[in-house]
């Protein structure tokens, strides 16, 4: 399965810049609407298999938006702890009538397999390190609306880069879009290999005068990403957005955050509270966003 207009959307790689920013324009057009019928008599399916709190919330009110009507699988509670396979749950859930799954899963490949067995849309929200567009698409808009355009800016992504698929979404798709990338973190977090050809840099400080845009991340515990660099103040003294670090930045330079945040870790206080923080707008960006996403999706009229 690819991605395209009747397959939902499971990567970025390979969209072109047209596609891409097409969905930025039609989210900016479901900025601040109200509850359409666009989607009236749709069912779209959220199945999360790991933790969420932004995504699985955005997109559920993203669905009710649009007039679709939402099944919200919670594993912790259905026959997956009896024992029932993802491939089973998925049938099950299709032949109860779901016409798009959106799917959050520790495989890799989850978001494909459902597509398969069900026949139906899948849009991924985060499969295994592999990538979570939806994030990197929000991340996107909410950069054009802060400097009114992408072209020729510059991002230090900055932590657990390895594990990260919010950031292997955004060298899928930032690039296209004329944003310059540099990776930063200490060596065990940075990529094995580096096929898009990005600038790749283990000193913070050093970057901090060149960019635009710092975008922090968690350091992934839950992918054993804590046993090669701990997340504990030496990691915060190296890598950690402080008030020092800001003053660093050039002046219209912004600071962004996929969440869930560890302050004190990756970003303090005072950064993810100040001025500079864009991060409540990612978050305020996220029900438009996957608006657009789902409406295109199921061949909405926008
Ligand atoms: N929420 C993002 C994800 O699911 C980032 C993170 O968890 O650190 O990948």
């Amino acid at each position: 399965m690819s991605t395209g207009p009747q397959h939902g959307l499971v990567s970025l790689r390979g969209l072109g810049r047209d596609r891409l920013e097409g969905l930025l324009d039609r989210a900016q057009s479901y900025v601040g609407s109200l509850v359409s019928s666009e989607l009236a008599g749709a069912t779209v399916t959220t199945a999360f298999f790991e933790a969420s709190t932004r995504t699985r919330l955005s997109f559920d009110r993203a669905a009710h938006r649009l007039g679709a009507h939402v099944m919200d699988l919670s594993p912790d509670l259905s026959s997956t702890t009896k024992g029932e396979s993802f491939k089973d749950t998925i049938l099950t859930l299709t032949a109860m009538g779901t016409d798009l799954f959106v799917v959050r899963h520790w495989l890799a490949d989850a978001a494909d397999l459902a597509a398969e067995w069900s026949g139906r849309p899948v849009i991924n929200a985060g499969v295994g390190r592999r990538e979570h567009p939806t994030q990197t698409l929000i991340d996107a808009m909410t950069l054009r609306q802060e400097f009114g355009h992408l072209d020729g800016l510059r991002m230090a992504i900055v932590g657990d880069i390895r594990n990260s698929r919010v950031a292997r979404g955004h060298l899928e798709a930032f690039p296209t879009l004329g944003v310059k990338l540099t990776l930063v973190g200490p060596t065990p977090f940075l990529p094995n290999h580096n096929p898009w050809g990005v600038r790749v840099s283990t000193e913070l400080d050093d970057e901090l005068g060149d960019v635009d845009v710092v975008y922090l991340l968690r350091i992934q515990n839950e992918r054993g990403a804590s046993q090669a660099i701990p997340a504990d103040q030496s990691y915060a003294r190296r890598y950690g957005m402080n008030a020092e670090r800001l003053s660093m930045l050039k002046p219209a330079a912004v600071v962004m955050h996929p969440g869930p945040m560890n302050r004190g870790v990756e970003i303090d206080d005072a950064v993810a509270d100040g001025e500079r923080s864009l991060i409540l707008d990612q978050v305020a960006n996220g029900v438009p966003l996957r608006m657009a996403v789902i409406a295109e999706a199921l061949g909405g009229t926008g």
